[in-house]
């Protein structure tokens, strides 16, 4: 059997790359970092064992650099490059080119990253599979001019159905769907989605789905190696989403039964065996109201809400991605992976709510990190460290296990409440009050959730200067004068960064 890789290279920046760097420590695998100017001091940089400066700030002049990631790896003599998620992940040139370049691209084969990146191509494999697609329709790819057939498109929506949702053929983030109600809106509507898919992914191919009512969105973690073994790891619930973006995930689903759950994974299992798939995949899912379930997508890397799935099935799914990729067989047979308790994790975000959640740039001043029994935080950022634009504003991922559904929600409550952020707003009073919700509560999850509860939402006012500081322990820190060093300093800050803005989660008025 291959032993491990000696070195592997992290192509990527953030909480991602430091969690990916944990499980090569744990394995005895030296590491190699890249690093934007930017990012010469950020956690990941700092946690490798060498680091490679690769460019500007801008994601475009660094991260998404193939030729400088490959030159990096050449120097340094890694044999492997991890691409986490985002940037280089699902780039399939990029996959061909590390195999050119004799390095192990960490995830499938180039040839699989392609033909899933392109969701009709996906929808086809997937139907031969007997694998349930959403009921949908082609569209001809749009004219030299990028112009579509407005008599094709009005026959393609008068097969699906209305509503309709359009689709960027090879989008993603959400970008290029639109929702369509009736005939008249199809063929504008159309175009719209087929100019910004042009835009955000060059290529202007929309397709078309029926829409589908209130559904949940439930994903199969997947599994496959190179010996033709495939298993899945259970299913996450993703249903709770603004614009089409995840920001809280569970497991299990509160609707899935035991033999719901092994339809599903062997619907997950056989879309990863008609792809031969390598390594770390999920297949996305729609279940409807009525509990019948179709093929949404499969998303060919790593995926940011894994760690719920590694809370309850009690696996690194790293490691066995590394494993994997140096040839090995999968570590786990079907019967052994089983699922013990629940996982919820939540997307923390330096954002500000009161203005259409646009990312909140600046100094992190005080960062505390909530702690206890059943409590994940997946972060790159340390306390002093900026939220950039360049970057996702994430501040970490917070993921809590308990025994059962309702104590993982409290327990998810009780962390985000503890947890102080200060110097830069964040969503933590949103999570909390969605996680709080009645019909949160009870599994009352769709994907329309947050469009139907949490329109217009505002920061609960609260609080005076004093209350706020208290509760983020700065007061105490200073009173006490322990732990925090600079707790005297960052009171000092934070009061005069000014309004209450900038107070974390905290409202605060007659600040000036
Ligand atoms: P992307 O790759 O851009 O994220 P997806 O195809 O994964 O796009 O869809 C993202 C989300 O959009 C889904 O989780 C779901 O909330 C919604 N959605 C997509 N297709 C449909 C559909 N046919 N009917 C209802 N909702 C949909």
């Amino acid at each position: 059997m291959k032993p491990y890789f000696k070195k592997v290279l992290v192509a990527n920046r953030g909480e991602i790359a430091v969690r990916v760097l944990r499980s090569c420590r744990e394995m005895g695998i030296a590491t190699v970092a890249v690093c934007s100017e930017a990012d010469r001091r950020a956690m990941h940089a700092e946690m490798a064992d060498e680091v490679v400066e690769i460019g500007p700030a801008p994601p475009l002049e660094s991260y998404l650099r193939s030729e400088k990631i490959l030159e990096a790896a050449a120097r340094t003599g890694a044999e492997a490059i991890h691409p986490g998620y985002g940037f280089l992940a699902e780039n399939a040139d990029f996959a061909a080119a590390c195999s050119e370049a004799g390095v192990v691209f960490i995830g499938p084969d180039a040839a699989v990253i392609a033909k899933m990146g392109e969701k009709t191509a996906a929808r086809s494999i997937m139907e031969e599979a007997g694998v349930p697609v959403v009921p949908g329709a082609l569209i001809p790819a749009p004219d030299r001019a990028g112009k579509l057939d407005p008599d094709q498109v009005r026959a393609a929506a008068e097969q699906v159905g209305f509503p309709v949702m359009v689709k960027a053929a090879f989008g993603g983030g959400g970008k290029g769907m639109r929702l369509v109600q009736s005939a008249d809106e199809i063929v504008s509507a159309a175009a719209a989605a087929a100019r910004e898919a042009l835009k955000a992914f060059g290529n202007g191919t929309v397709y078309l789905e029926k829409y589908l009512q209130r559904p949940r969105h439930v994903e199969f973690q997947v599994f496959g190696d190179t010996h033709g073994n495939a298993v899945h790891l259970r299913e996450r619930e993703c249903s709770i989403q603004r614009r089409h973006q995840k920001i809280i995930e569970e497991t299990p689903s509160p609707v899935l039964t035991e033999d719901l759950r092994e339809k599903m994974g062997a619907a997950a299992v056989a879309a990863t065996q008609a792809v031969g798939y390598v390594g770390a995949g999920t297949v996305e899912f729609l279940l409807g109201e009525d509990l019948g379930f179709y093929f949404l997508e499969m998303n060919t890397r790593l995926q940011v809400e894994h760690p719920v799935t590694e809370l309850v099935t009690g696996l690194d799914l790293v490691r066995a991605q590394i494993a994997v990729a140096a040839g090995q067989p999968l570590p786990w047979t079907q019967e052994e992976i089983r699922g013990r308790g629940h996982a919820i994790e939540c997307r923390l975000y330096a954002e500000d709510p009161l203005h259409d959640f646009r990312p909140a740039l600046g100094e992190i001043l005080l960062l505390r990190e909530p702690q206890g029994p059943g409590i994940r935080i997946d972060s790159g950022v340390r306390q002093g460290d900026e939220v950039s634009m360049y970057y996702d504003p994430l501040i970490a991922k917070l993921s809590v296990h308990a025994a059962n559904r309702p104590a993982a929600i409290d327990r998810a409550i009780a962390a985000l409440r503890s947890y102080a952020v200060l110097g830069v707003t964040t969503n933590a009073e949103y999570l909390i009050e969605i996680l709080d919700h009645t019909e949160f509560r009870e599994g009352n999850t769709h994907t329309g959730f947050l469009p139907e509860f949490f329109d217009g939402w505002q920061p609960p006012a609260s609080g005076d200067l004093n209350a706020a500081l208290a509760a983020a322990g700065v007061n105490e820190l200073v009173s006490a004068g322990r732990g925090w060093s600079n707790g005297a300093e960052v009171a000092d800050r934070v009061v005069a960064a000014g309004p209450w803005q900038r107070l974390g989660r905290f409202r605060l008025h007659g600040l000036g």
